[in-house]
This record gives structure tokens, sequence and C-alpha cells, in this order.
């Protein structure tokens, strides 16, 4: 290393701002801090929800990343890294990537970026293609994931709602949008919104509110589902969600796998290997997440893609890849990476969406025709935060000691994962919270629930609707690094 390290972070996202943050905060001015990102905007993606629902506005969930990051000094591009280059060219052997500006004077040129530490915290692509018919650009549904999405999918829903107040009847299909899917909690969050949102004004009677899964049994959730205690009862996800579906009168198909959508028409085959068509007038579905693409590149140019990613172009880290091929009960935290470190190269790292998971949580099936009923794993915003986290202080440790130690634990294996499904909005809502620990089950550790019962806990109630809510203005302040941003957890 020839003056200050420098470390590139990939994404400013949930897990991407984390790892700057906090690296500028224990760092200060002993290296050089780079974030590429081609969204100039920090989103709080949670609250998707809300502007998908008409509570909030797009720009109550964002705010513009280069005032934040010229104050702390940290150097942003505003760009799509295209290409990593990790031992640079021949005869240099000097790491660096490839990125395209995508706003400002330099749109569409070319730059190259050197390194000593990557983080790649690049999130998810949403994989729309991968099912004809899906999306609100090409296809027929909307979309929760970006606030421009949320923002859409509510003009659509405003339709079908002042149809329904000329007295006409609508179907309301929401769900995940291919066998493989993740994100169940936030299809689960906007169905029971929508549902509370048509309850209010009385139209409950005009509405067949629909949710449409991957998850083999209703509250798997994408995590097998969990034991949750509150007031000394154990219940089970499936009895919350099922319950609180009863409640707002939506109606629920498990074990569909998605795989095609027409106006008005959405075709999915179950377990049982039935083709089925489920008709709608608004249907929002999660699409099936990937890598966003960057190549791996050689020093002389050959392709090293398979060096850095899997074939579904998430990055390959210290998990136990090989684990995927024993059967289902033999899987367990072991498997899920502690470090976070490419294998082949220890100066690049992944957190949150962009790292590839050893293996599903849930336990994977399949149609009769061969289609997906395999929820991705979630990593939602808390433990993609924390493994941000994690690595930032390990990173800077490594830098100011000169050792890498690794003492900060960023395995989803140990760490919690709080998830909190809010219903309406304002003082008046109700939530499901729920804390389990630890994410990934361990039923050799925890043989009778899979986690620990004292630390894995749940209600239905106004307390964390409210939580939800200040939620909102609390992660907000603390990515606009505010006064005493860094006491407020992830
Ligand atoms: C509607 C919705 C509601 C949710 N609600 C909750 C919730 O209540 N609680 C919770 O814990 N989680 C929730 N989640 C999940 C949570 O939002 C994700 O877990 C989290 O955003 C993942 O963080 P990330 O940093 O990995 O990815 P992202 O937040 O997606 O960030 C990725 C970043 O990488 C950038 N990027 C992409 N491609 C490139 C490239 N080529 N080069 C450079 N940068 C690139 C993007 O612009 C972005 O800045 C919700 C998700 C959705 C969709």
């Amino acid at each position: 290393m020839n003056g200050k390290p420098k470390i590139i972070i990939i994404g400013a996202g949930i897990s991407g701002h984390t790892v700057s943050l906090n690296l500028i905060r224990k760092l200060k001015r002993k290296a050089e801090i780079i974030v590429i990102s081609p969204n100039g905007n920090y989103q709080w993606v949670p609250s998707n929800i809300w502007i998908g629902t008409g509570h909030m506005k797009a720009k109550q969930v964002y705010f513009p990343l280069k005032p934040v990051y010229d104050k702390l000094g940290i150097d942003f591009h505003q760009a799509k890294v295209i290409s990593i280059h990790p031992e640079g060219d021949t005869g240099e052997n000097n790491p660096y990537v490839t990125a395209e500006y995508v706003a400002g004077e330099k749109s569409g040129q070319n730059t190259k970026i050197y390194y000593d530490f990557l983080v790649n915290a690049t999130g998810p692509k949403l994989n729309f293609e991968a099912v004809p018919g899906l999306g609100p650009d090409a296809g027929n549904t909307v979309s929760i994931c970006t606030y421009g999405h949320a923002t859409h999918a509510y003009e659509e829903l405003s339709k079908v709602i002042e149809k329904m107040k000329k007295g006409q009847r609508q179907k309301i299909v929401i769900g995940l949008g291919h066998g493989g899917a993740t994100c169940q909690g936030a299809a689960l969050e906007y169905t029971l919104n929508v549902a509370s949102l048509i309850k209010k004004q009385g139209l409950e009677d005009m509405a067949d509110i629909r949710y449409i899964t991957n998850e083999m049994f209703i509250g798997d959730l994408g995590m097998g589902g969990a034991y949750v205690k509150n007031s000394g009862y154990i219940a089970h996800t499936r009895n919350i969600v099922s319950s609180l579906f009863y409640e707002y009168g939506v109606k629920w198909y498990t074990q569909s796998s998605v795989y095609k959508v027409e106006s008005g028409k959405i075709y999915y085959e179950t377990y049982q290997g039935e083709a089925l068509t489920m008709d709608y007038d608004f249907a929002m579905l999660i699409p099936p997440f990937s890598g966003v693409g960057i190549t791996g590149v050689g020093p002389n140019g050959e392709n090293y893609t398979d060096k850095l990613f899997k074939p579904n172009k998430l990055m390959i880290v210290d998990a136990n890849y090989e684990s995927a091929k024993k059967p289902y009960h033999e899987w367990s935290g072991e498997d899920w990476p502690k470090k976070l470190q490419n294998p082949t190269y220890p100066n690049i790292f992944a957190v949150g969406i962009a790292f590839a998971p050893p293996h599903s949580i849930s336990k994977p099936h399949t149609t009769p025709g061969g289609r997906p009923l395999t929820p991705a794993p979630p990593r939602t915003g808390m433990p993609s935060a924390v493994m941000a986290h994690a690595t930032a202080l390990n990173l800077a440790e490594w830098i100011k000691t000169g050792n890498p130690t690794f003492k900060h634990k960023a395995s989803m294996a140990e760490i919690a994962s709080v998830c909190v499904v809010s219903i309406g909005y304002g003082l008046r809502g109700v939530a499901g919270s729920m804390s389990v620990f630890p994410t990934i089950p361990d039923f050799k550790k925890y043989p009778d629930f899979g986690r620990d019962v004292r630390y894995t806990i749940g209600e239905v109630g106004t307390a964390g609707h409210w939580f939800k809510w200040l939620m909102h203005y609390v992660f907000l302040w603390k990515a606009k690094a505010k006064p005493f941003w860094w006491m407020i957890p992830d």
C-alpha cells in the first residue's frame, strides 16, 4: 500500500451506506473512502410500503447523498460499477474497478478507480425479465421495491379504489412473482396495508384481496417460519400471519410458483402440479433477485467473473457452498459466511443482499413441472446493516493494526433479525413485530424450536407500529449522519 489505503464501497443502500459511515468514523483521515453508486439518493426502502398506499410521498423516504459525503470527507462517484480487476493489469498489479458515470458532466464516461480494499454492497438486480409480463416497465404488474415503483403502485391502486367507490368489485393480488423470490415480509406488509386502507374507506365488500406466494405454508417468510414467544406462550408465525389475514379478509394461496403474467391474468403452477390462473385488476408482485451483473477481469483481460461471483451474479464469500449438496436436515448455521470475505481475494468483501448465501433457509421444493418453490433467503435491512457494520469495524481494525482479526461477528447464524409488519399508518395503526435469534435456525443448538425462544419474541399491537413509524425518522437521521447518529443501533 502506498500512502493512505483506498477503500471502495460499491453501492450506497442500507448496507453500503452503513459501511461508509462507520469506516469514516473509525478511520477518520487514515484511509480514503470512495463510494460508487448510480443512485445519487439514499432511500429508506422499508417506508416504500407507505408510498405504495399514498401515506407518504417519495421525497419523504430519500435524500441526496453528495452533501452528506462531502461533509464527512467521503469521495462520491455517481456511477455504475461495470467490472472488478482484482489483480490489476499485467506488470502493474494494482487492483481497480471500472465504472460508468450516470449523471452530471461526466455522464456516459467511463472511469478507472484503484483500491486496496473493496466492499461490494450492490443489493439486488430486480430481475423482472425472469418472468414474462412481470414488472412495471415492460410488464403488467406494479412493484414497491423502489420509491419510483411505489409511487406508480399507488397511482394504479388509486384507480382500482375509485372503481370500488363506483360500485365495481375489484380483484387485488399481492405476493411473490417467482418461485424463487424473496422479501415475503414486504409483500405481506403491503397486502395488510392495502387491506387496511380499503377497510378504512368502508370498501372491503368491494375488494377481493389475495396473497400469492412461493412459501410452502403461510408464515414461512423465507426463513422456515419461526416459533415466537409472547406473554409466556409460544406461537408459530403460521398462526400469527393467518390470523391477521382472517382479520383483514385476505385469502392466501401458498405453494404457488408464478411463471407468466398477462394483462389481468397471472399464471402459476402449484406444488401438486396444477397449472392455474388468477385474474386481477391490480397486482403487486415482488420479482426474483439476482446480482447486478458486475464482471471480473484478469490481468490480461481474462474472464475472472467466476472467481468473484456465483452464476446468480451474487458475490462468492467464505460460505460453505458445498453444503447445498447435503440434505436439508444437515444444513446448519456453520454453512453461513463469518467474514463475508472472498476466498480468492481477501481484500474483497460483500455485504447485504450482494453476497451469495450457501443455500436457502426454507426447505427447497420444486413443482412437478420443475419450477422452484424455494424462497431465497431474506437479507432484510437489520441483518444487512449489522453485517455491514461488523465488516466496517473488522476492516478499520485491519487497517489500524495491520492484522485481520475479524473480531466482529458478521454471520447471519450469530445475529438476530427484527421484522415489523405495520398495518395502517399514523397513530392508529397496528403491527406484527417479531425478533428472531439467530436469523438462521440451528436445530442442533436449539432442538425444540430451532431458535432461542428467550430472544425469539413477537406480538401484535400498537407499540410495534409506533416503533416502525419512529424507525422511519430515526434511521433517516442516522443515514444523514446527523449528531450522535452512531449511537442509533443498526
Ligand atoms: C418494499 C420493501 C420493504 C422492506 N421493508 C423492510 C423492513 O421493514 N425491514 C427490513 O429490515 N427490511 C426491509 N426490506 C428489505 C431491505 O430494504 C433490504 O434488505 C435492504 O435494502 C438491503 O440492503 P442492500 O444495501 O443490500 O441493498 P440496497 O438497499 O438495494 O442497496 C444497493 C445499492 O447498490 C447500488 N448499486 C446497484 N448496482 C450498482 C452498481 N453496478 N454499481 C454501484 N452501485 C450499484 C444501488 O443504487 C443501491 O445504492 C424491505 C424491502 C422492500 C423492497
